[in-house]
């Protein structure tokens, strides 16, 4: 298993180090390997989802497992998927949907599981670790409604 690391719809900045630093305590704890792009592409999440807010989750899954599968092409990985499946918060049907359209053009199996009710055991094998927590999605807009009540 190789994990990736790519979020550029994780906002603001800080947030992502965050996250992204508590990626690479859990690889170097659990000893798997991470492969991260470099950088922090913020604009290539807002030009995809510039004038499809309402839809926006569409188009972030589509731009983040879009570089998972050219990656795993890249590196001669038959398969993909995506940590999204273990949260209860997701759109299961809608990223089996976007996942599956991208396999089918890249040529890399995208792997369906629903491992929600594995969300609890999650926590419990992290908790040891003290890894940072996310409060919300990533994006500037689910963090809006998160916190506006
Ligand atoms: S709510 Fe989450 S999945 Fe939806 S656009 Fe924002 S970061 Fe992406």
């Amino acid at each position: 298993m190789t994990a990736f690391w790519y979020n550029p719809n994780i906002h603001p900045f800080t947030e992502h180090q965050n996250r992204f630093e508590a990626m690479k305590k859990l690889s170097q704890e659990m000893k798997f390997p991470l492969i991260v792009v470099d950088g922090y592409d913020m604009p290539a999440y807002f030009r995809a989802v510039a004038g499809n807010e309402e839809d926006r989750c569409r188009y972030c899954f589509r731009l983040r497992l879009s570089k998972a599968a050219q990656v795993a092409k890249e590196n001669s990985i038959a398969n993909f998927t995506t940590t999204l499946l273990i949260s209860p918060h997701q759109k299961h049907e809608l990223i089996n949907e976007v996942g599956d359209r991208i396999a089918a053009e890249s040529g890399v199996a995208f792997l369906y599981a629903d491992l929600r009710k594995r969300y609890s055991d999650s926590r419990h094998i992290t908790k040891p670790m003290d890894l940072y927590r996310q409060q919300y999605c990533g994006c500037l807009y689910s963090e809006w409604e998160r916190y506006q009540q």
